[in-house]
């Protein structure tokens, strides 16, 4: 909101210290959302600066164009198929990006381009969700969910379907079990490919965890019954894992937590550990043939950034992957997850809040006006915003979503003892937070 930022000015960050970073004045706060949910080794990882050091010094830049790489691209590339969750995307390639939204936006490219080349140039729709966050560029906005992206933007571009989030708490119907509400929105889906037909659609893409639309965590069976659906209809499925990549859940992806298969997997932030962009987009073996065979009838792949595969940004994903592997920081997240999560279950007995949840090192806690009949509050009252403004008096930094939903995603290494001073931290802003609303 520009014109509160306006008056009140910035937060000023201008040091890092583990989990914990500091303001101008000196002040001190733990960071109960990694940033934005991708600092995963913390504010302070001194291997990383000594690689990027390294790096800076050894070659700072070199393209990926004309048949050139810079070293450490096939270093990282062998790394990742390594990482790559399942056989199709261990056998495919990868391209390199800077953001998450820009390699969603090469993913859409991508949908059209296939189906063009393999004579379906009706099969270019792309299904998305209510809620889904898929990033800012006309292409990634367009996928998401968020109405404050679309409004005034002239968004979504033509093309794009929408389907809903498999939000069981908000958008249950009363009484309906999650197996009936997996039912309905199995239903919706296919009826939608039955409307549209599912010769013009090309594509679904959704976050295995909806992140930035409020922590959604579909519910069992949601799935491997979506998975079904995309197969039966020949519908690519583009896994968009930029936040649940590289452990978030207590898995290496998403993918392996909810046995995904996807065509395309999109990874950006705790890549590098957000220490400098990056982002790459997991192509399958099949589709990579296809474009492959195309490039060499056009003369060209006619795609692919300036920075693409940039050299102190691949050093810095390897070093990160390294650093996971040898710490052990997957394990680690397994580890200290239960803390984090009994502690937010906890507050579900809070009388301000409807529902507390996730999983691994993700959580939400979803107020509520009236927690029994699952009430929101007002928007305008910005009661998710006051509680924020507490936890920040506080030390702590934490975000709210939309629909005053407190997300939290601390780094992964984060300590069990650190966890409890995030939750204290979070029970003091509460009760602040309801003592403000009940005045
Ligand atoms: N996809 C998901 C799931 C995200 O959460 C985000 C950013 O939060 C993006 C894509 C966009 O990434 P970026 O901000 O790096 O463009």
């Amino acid at each position: 909101q520009l014109r509160a930022l306006e008056q009140d000015g910035p937060l000023v960050i201008v040091k890092g210290d583990g989990v914990h970073v500091i303001d101008e004045h000196g002040r001190r706060y733990l960071e109960g959302m990694a940033g934005l949910w991708c600092a995963s080794l913390g504010f302070s990882e001194s291997r990383l600066a000594d690689a990027a050091s390294h790096q800076l010094r050894t070659l700072p830049y070199y393209h990926t164009f004309s048949g050139k790489v810079p070293g450490p691209v096939t270093e990282l590339v062998a790394k990742l198929m390594q990482w790559a969750p399942t056989p199709a995307l261990k056998a495919g390639r990868v391209l390199f990006a800077n953001s998450g939204s820009e390699s969603n936006d090469t993913a859409f490219k991508l949908v059209h381009y296939v189906h063009n080349v393999r004579g379906q140039p009706r099969k270019k729709k792309i299904i998305a969700r209510q809620k889904g966050y898929h990033g800012v560029t006309a292409a990634a906005a367009s996928l998401s969910g968020l109405p404050a992206m679309h409004q005034h933007f002239d968004l979504p571009l033509p093309g794009v379907l929408r389907v809903s989030a498999p939000h069981h708490y908000a958008n249950a119907l009363p009484g309906e079990s999650e197996a009936a509400f997996v039912d309905r929105l199995i239903a919706e889906l296919q009826a939608l490919i039955a409307a549209e037909g599912a010769d013009t659609i090309g594509g679904f893409i959704a976050e295995p965890v909806q992140g930035a639309g409020g922590v959604i965590i579909p519910p069992p069976g949601y799935w491997p019954r979506v998975q079904a659906v995309l197969k039966q209809h020949h519908i690519l499925f583009i896994a968009d894992e930029v936040i649940t990549g590289f452990g978030r859940l207590g898995q290496r992806f998403g993918c392996d937590v909810f046995d995904l298969q996807p065509d395309m997997m999109t990874v950006a932030k705790m890549l590098t550990s957000a220490y400098v962009p990056m982002s790459a987009l997991f192509v399958s073996e099949a589709l990579y043939q296809t474009v492959a065979d195309a490039s060499a009838s056009v003369g060209t792949f006619g795609h692919g950034y300036t920075y693409s595969g940039h050299p102190l940004a691949c050093a810095m994903a390897l070093e990160t992957l390294n650093i996971y592997e040898s710490d052990d920081v997957i394990g680690h997240v397994q580890r200290v997850a239960p803390r984090l999560q009994a502690g937010l279950q906890h507050f579900a007995q809070h009388p301000l809040v409807g529902q507390a949840r996730g999983l691994g090192l993700i959580g939400a806690l979803e107020l509520s006006a009236d927690p029994a009949t699952r009430k929101p509050f007002e928007p305008a009252r910005g009661v998710g915003a006051h509680l924020v403004r507490c936890a920040q008096a506080h030390g702590l930094i934490v975000r709210v979503l939309g629909g005053d939903i407190i997300a939290f995603s601390p780094p992964l290494i984060i300590s069990e003892a650190e966890i409890d001073e995030l939750l204290a931290k979070t029970a003091l802003a509460l009760d602040e937070t309801l003592a403000w609303v009940r005045g």
